[in-house]
């Protein structure tokens, strides 16, 4: 575990959190008072110990919140043809409202086969090309919700987007292209930087509002941000005590950024709250859609 140690500004998602876990509570008991308990879906096939760790406690949190969950393990020996058929098959029960297809899968297994299997609207974490389609286009869809999450946590702490420079660490469908849109459908100006990048520090250093990840413990030091910039931590790194590390070297980037999100305690309790909350909102318009 690693928080700021010096001035910069500490961007915890604990508070914002609860407050999209109070709104999705109460939007769950008027559903189910009304006959429409909202479900997640939540399919695995792993055995990695972090995969799991993580189901359950998105299951528990559901269950807090109000909702429903369904978990579905096909195990390390599961096949595209197994996957697909129990994504349709959820996606065609009509007490399921969100569905989640939980990373890493088997090898050989590729997950952009089987994203189109989720219906946009049960897709709670953006999966789907046609949400991923819609986001680019500017429509209505669930976003992947740590990408949302980002955004949120930023308008949670007040940060302004419009007219600034943000450079985002990483291009992956689930986190670093979705969020550089997002940024820019903010009127931010984007740069999305990768693991080719010529110069990394110099890039991240022309940013105002630095999104980092890259999946690589300790990656950004404070000679890769810019004086005085907000810096968002993606990150989750396991650590060989079991904690979870940032992408950004908390010491440094704290003595050089004006704000920084810690891990844990930042972006990873925002996603979580956004992925009930899409299930919620995807039964109330399943329960409209029925009216
Ligand atoms: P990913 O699919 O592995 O993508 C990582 C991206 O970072 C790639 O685009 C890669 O570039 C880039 N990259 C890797 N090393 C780099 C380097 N040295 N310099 C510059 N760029 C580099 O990972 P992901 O799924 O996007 O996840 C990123 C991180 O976010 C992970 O730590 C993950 O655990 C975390 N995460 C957190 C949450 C949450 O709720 N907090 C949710 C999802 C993911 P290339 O494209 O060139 O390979």
């Amino acid at each position: 575990m690693s928080e700021p140690s010096t001035a910069a500004r500490t961007l915890s998602g604990k508070q914002l959190a609860a407050e999209l876990r109070t709104r999705t509570a109460r939007l769950a008991a008027e559903l189910t008072e009304a006959g429409i308990p909202p479900r997640l879906a939540i399919v695995s096939a792993t055995e990695d110990e972090s995969s799991a760790w993580y189901v359950r406690s998105l299951a528990r949190a559901a269950q807090k919140s109000g909702l429903l969950c369904t978990l579905v393990d096909l195990g390390p020996q599961a096949t595209t043809d197994g996957l697909r058929g129990t994504l349709e098959r959820l996606g065609a029960d009509p007490e399921v409202h969100g569905i989640i297809l939980q990373t890493p899968l088997p090898p050989g297994v590729v997950t952009e086969d089987l994203t189109s299997s989720i219906p946009p609207a049960k897709d709670v974490d953006g999966a789907n090309p046609v949400s991923l389609g819609r986001l680019l286009a500017g429509l209505p869809a669930f976003a992947p919700a740590t990408a949302e999450a980002v955004l949120a946590l930023l308008d949670h702490h007040a940060v302004p987007l419009s007219g600034r420079h943000a450079v985002v660490v990483g291009r992956s469908t689930v986190v670093g292209k979705p969020v550089s849109l997002l940024l820019l459908a903010r009127d931010a100006t984007v740069t999305v930087s990768h693991s080719r990048t010529p110069d990394l520090a110099a890039t991240t250093r022309s940013g105002d509002i630095l999104v980092a990840a890259a999946g690589r413990a300790g990656l950004i030091t404070g000679e890769h941000v810019r004086p005085g910039a907000v810096v968002v931590d993606v990150g989750t790194n396991p650590t060989p005590d079991g904690g979870l590390a940032g992408d950004a070297d908390a010491a440094t980037v704290a003595a050089t950024a004006s704000a920084l999100t810690p891990v844990p305690g930042g972006v990873g309790p925002v996603t979580t709250a956004l992925l009930l909350l899409h299930t919620a909102e995807a039964a109330r318009a399943a329960g409209e859609a029925r009216r």
